[in-house]
């Protein structure tokens, strides 16, 4: 049986067993999203589900796809390239979007605007800078002709360890980012902190994105809420959920992150 399942990730093709394993789990997932937004009082199109495939193979993706995703994000840029290659090849005609959500270092730059179609874990002006500058050189090389979406991380407890910039930084960098040709800054995203009072949190990130709307209103996205706090951050207003777990299962814990 192992075996079977090894030939199977080797090959293109997801197994039985997985395939319907990612179809239940799509579904609870979904009916959680559903009920979040039933008990908030919001209309389920206010929300979106964003699959986190990091660590899992391009035939995962490729399943999602024939189920109804179209949106996926890593935490790594290298990583990230090659799936994006392979779910290219796999799924050609498919309509895709990629977002980045890890820590990305301003050396990636250059790598990250080839894959992703948006960069959710902006946190400060030097990174906004090297991706407006790895933009402005791919539009030059007539490779692209868009600006691309940008979200600012946005650390609750500044907590170095997760990323994010700080809520005193924030306003500066939403501002600086505001000016960018090469960008377009279409939301908040945030990590929520573990183990702290996940309710006031959220709700004090909800105050900080009407805040930012009032004077962005191109400022639409709340990226907020994962697994294991969907609900929570539903209730709060978050428009984009990142779900890796509840959806393609626990990771291994050396390239968990
Ligand atoms: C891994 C990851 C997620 C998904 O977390 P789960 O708890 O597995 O749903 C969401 N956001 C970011 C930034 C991540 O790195």
């Amino acid at each position: 049986m192992t075996r079977m399942t090894d030939n199977a990730d080797k090959t293109d093709r997801t197994s039985a067993e997985r395939l319907d394993q990612l179809r239940d789990s799509l579904d609870a997932v979904q009916a959680r999203i559903a009920d979040a937004c039933a008990a908030a009082g919001r209309d389920l199109s206010e929300v979106w589900l964003l699959a986190v495939t990091k660590t899992f193979p391009a035939t995962d993706v490729a399943a999602l796809i024939d189920l109804g995703l179209r949106d996926f994000a890593e935490n790594k840029d290298q990583e990230a390239a090659g799936k994006a290659a392979e779910v290219a090849r796999l799924r050609p005609d498919a309509d895709v979007r990629w977002h980045m959500v890890g820590r990305l270092q301003r050396n990636k730059a250059r790598t990250v605007v080839r894959w992703a179609d948006e960069v959710q874990s902006v946190d400060s002006i030097r990174l906004a800078d090297a991706l407006g500058r790895a933009v402005a050189n791919r539009i030059q090389a007539g490779e692209r002709t868009g600006p691309l979406d940008v979200q600012v991380q946005v650390s609750m407890d500044a907590d170095p360890a997760r990323g994010g910039c700080s809520i005193e930084d924030l306003p500066d960098l939403v501002n600086h980012i505001d000016q960018m040709s090469e960008l377009s800054l279409t939301g908040l995203m945030t990590v929520a902190p573990i183990g702290a009072d996940q309710d006031a949190t959220f709700a004090r990130l909800e105050r900080l994105f009407q805040q930012v709307q009032r004077d962005y209103p191109g400022v639409v996205e709340l990226s907020a809420g994962m697994s294991g706090d969907l609900e929570r951050a539903v209730a709060h207003g978050s428009t984009c959920v990142r779900v890796g777990t509840a959806l393609l299962g626990g990771r291994e814990l050396a390239s968990r992150e």
